[in-house]
């Protein structure tokens, strides 16, 4: 095993290895960053590497630490997250200290993932513990939401961020996993640095989204206006204006330059060509009103009422 598998994170890997071979390893970490570009498979890497038997080079991979590690038994190892859409509530989290403190000897490693589900209850019952940590007990806390964890509780952590991922690294994992080149590359291009959301891409029931944020830019109508009532989920509604803003760049590029090489729908190219008389000043417009759209998602205005708002107003543009 290597101490590095999550590529793209130089940074953060740079800092917990030096962490690790210095001894000097910290009571709580807050592994912070965006999802889906390696924050968990790090915290994991390193909870296998804090605990591993081996004098340098950890995780070794071979010791009887590490083979339990790889079994999942590891007697000192905790991995706690919520249920999905669920939270971490206080019984959880006091289940997880018990736990850590019987524990018979040795370091303890717990990951905590996605702790922004923990309630304010939980949170206190964390930071009484960080006040007065216990000897050789790590915790390693996950968050894509940093903004919903008290400050209290991340300044007595060890922060590491970890950033988004270049579209490289991305089509490089894509690849990895067996996609087709052509398929990685497009993916990663609309994945915004996130191999995790490259992956819900790639889903055939979020496939379909795209194309249909297509034909929605292309050819605005409003007696399609009540199909988007079956969009009944706030991320949904995201996913399908991602898209959307997304081919409004490239028809943009597209128009401006010609150069096929630029886009991010690459494997869609033909389509640039068949519509080249998609005004400018349209497709500016089709941009600020898929933003107005996200602003009334942020408001919690019905996530299908958001999306026909953006028909009504790009159809309205169209007929002009
Ligand atoms: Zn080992």
């Amino acid at each position: 095993m290597v101490f590095g598998v999550v590529l793209g994170q130089e940074r953060a890997l740079r800092l917990l290895r030096r962490d690790l071979e210095t001894g000097r390893i910290a009571h709580a970490y807050l592994f912070s960053g965006p999802e889906g570009v390696g924050k968990r498979t790090t915290a994991e890497f390193f909870a296998c590497s804090i605990l591993c038997l081996a004098p340098r080079e950890r995780p070794c991979g071979e010791c009887r630490s590490c083979r339990l590690f790889r079994m999942g038994n590891h007697p000192n190892y905790y991995f706690l997250a919520p249920e999905q859409g669920g939270s971490l509530g206080i019984a959880l989290v006091k289940e997880l200290l018990s736990k850590v403190y019987r524990s018979a000897s040795g370091y303890r490693v717990a990951v905590i993932d996605q702790a922004e589900s923990l309630t304010l209850e939980a949170q206190n019952a964390m930071l009484k513990l960080l006040e007065e940590p216990p000897r050789l007990v790590c915790f390693l806390l996950v968050t894509s939401q940093k903004e919903a964890l008290l400050p209290t509780v991340v300044s007595r952590c060890r922060e590491v961020k970890f950033g988004r991922l270049p579209r490289s690294v991305v089509a490089a994992c894509l690849k990895e996993r067996g996609f087709p080149p052509e398929e990685a590359a497009c993916l990663a291009s609309l994945s915004g640095g996130s191999l995790g959301k490259a992956l819900t891409l790639s889903e055939e029931r979020v496939k379909i989204w795209r194309e249909r944020a297509l034909e929605l830019l292309v050819a605005p109508r409003l007696r399609t206006l009540l199909s988007w009532e079956e969009v009944k989920d706030k991320d949904l509604a995201l996913t399908v204006l991602d898209f959307f803003t997304l081919w409004v760049r490239d028809f943009l590029v597209f128009q401006l330059t010609r150069e096929p090489k630029l886009l991010l729908n690459g494997d869609r190219e033909e389509k640039f060509w068949e519509e080249t008389d998609l005004p400018l000043d349209y497709l500016l417009v089709a941009g600020d009103l898929a933003d107005k759209a996200r602003q009334w998602l942020r408001f919690n205005v019905r996530p299908a009422v958001c999306l026909e708002g953006l028909v009504v107003g790009l159809a309205r543009k169209r007929g002009e």
